[in-house]
């Protein structure tokens, strides 16, 4: 049996918007000597260490895999978390990334960077997994999760794979995905063991977390938690953990992935061409599939997904962290098929940016063309020109090509003619 209920716990330190990173973006600390699949503890209480141990066992039991080397587990206070915290990205590494996320409407500022906080955290380069808090506020689900994630680490190849923004916008997300659904699901599988041969479980019961309250620019990457946890279920339909660790050496490359599992491993979004290098004064930066998750987010964080449009969890939502809406998926969201968002710098410092979405069909496209205008209507004055709006000293432009939606944005019309000649 399955406790979703008690699920996602590392998401939840007391009265903050929690999250971890399972050392995505972290620098490596120097690694300790190794040795054979021992926890050692820092400053904690022999009760804990017990407990802790009892809890790496059933994580073995359950998964299948353990830790293989030496691991210290260490307790921080609240400002160290916050201090570790700081400085993670979260809006992502280049230029190109952060205009995409200003232009899926989750931050204002290319600077607004909020950083994470974490309940939890495992450092895959020292081996070394940090709890925040004192011995009775750390649950058996936050330290179910975080060995889990020493685990993913210790016994596969995850630690090679280049989970940062580097891996690019969509991949990196899927991969994050694999890494805190992983966790998440083991957590579940651990509650549910709790609820049956497990003895002197330590759980408690965390509150909700409404999407709506937190800072939009995590929405992100909460995804991987929430999306992950269903892909690794999905997985775990197949075979069980077999399926699971499989999937840490073939790694999913896409949120379409994991918002649609079967896809996976087989099915990749379709290639979208960039466009050509416009002439001077502008340049062309990067170009980056945002991937399914993120026209979900752009359309979900505008208010233009009905909540009747996006699919439920079901009867017992109202036990869920994310009450009112868990997968980030929708209908309209679930015909992506691929798309390419590229960026482009004129001499003066602006910037400019074309989001090419291809879509399952031509009705598809519409479909999705229907409701990203409701959005731009939404946010943004129209102008004089069709299919024009302008906000905030730039302006927006939609164009229905076909099975492609093509969304773009400048800080003068005009642009819109250079980013691509087929624009219009
Ligand atoms: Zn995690």
């Amino acid at each position: 049996m399955q406790r979703l209920a008690r699920s996602r716990r590392e998401l939840l330190a007391t009265g903050a918007v929690a999250s971890a990173v399972a050392g995505c973006a972290l620098p490596r600390e120097d690694a300790s000597p190794a040795g054979r699949g021992e926890l050692t503890f820092e400053g904690v209480s022999a009760s804990f260490a017990e407990r802790a141990r009892t809890v790496a066992d059933r994580v073995t039991d359950l998964s299948g895999n353990a830790i293989a080397e030496e691991t210290t587990v260490r307790l921080i206070d609240p400002a160290e978390m916050r201090e570790r915290g700081r400085n993670w990205t979260v809006i992502g590494a280049t230029t190109t990334q952060r205009l995409a996320h200003r232009a899926l409407g989750l931050v204002e500022s290319l600077e607004a960077d909020v950083g994470f906080e974490f309940a939890g955290a495992y450092y895959p380069g020292s081996r070394t997994l940090l709890l925040v808090g004192d011995e009775d506020d750390i649950d058996d689900q936050l330290l179910a999760h975080e060995l889990c994630h020493a685990v993913q680490f210790q016994s596969t190849t995850l630690a090679d794979l280049d989970r940062s923004w580097a891996a690019g916008f969509d991949t990196q997300a899927a991969r994050q995905a694999l890494v805190e659904g992983t966790a998440q699901y083991l957590e579940d599988e651990y509650v549910g063991g709790c609820g049956g041969d497990f003895s002197n479980c330590h759980l408690s019961t965390p509150g909700p977390i409404a999407l709506d309250r937190l800072d939009p620019a995590l929405l992100l990457a909460y995804g991987a938690y929430c999306n992950g946890h269903d892909f690794a279920a999905a997985l775990a339909e197949r075979e069980g953990w077999r399926s699971i660790w499989a999937a840490h050496e073939n790694p999913p490359t896409s949120t379409g992935q994991i918002l649609r599992p079967e896809w996976y491993p087989d099915r990749e979004p379709v290639d979208v061409a960039a466009p050509d290098e416009p002439p001077a004064p502008w340049s062309r930066l990067d170009t980056e599939r945002l991937g399914m998750q993120s026209v979900f987010l752009a359309l979900w964080h505008a208010g233009v997904l009905p909540v009747v449009a996006a699919y439920p969890r079901g009867q017992s939502a109202e036990d869920e962290v994310f009450s009112d809406l868990v997968r980030y998926r929708s209908p309209v969201s679930d015909a992506w098929r691929g798309d390419a968002f590229t960026a482009f710098e004129r001499a003066d410092g602006r910037f400019g940016w074309r989001w090419r979405i291809r879509w399952a069909s031509p009705s598809a496209a519409e479909t999705g063309y229907e409701h990203f205008r409701e959005r731009t209507d939404a946010r943004g004055e129209p102008t004089d020109e069709s299919e024009v709006w302008t906000r905030d000293d730039r302006y927006e432009a939609l164009t229905l090509d076909d099975e492609a939606l093509v969304v773009a944005s400048a800080p003068d019309p005009e642009a819109f003619e250079l980013f691509s000649p087929a624009f219009r």
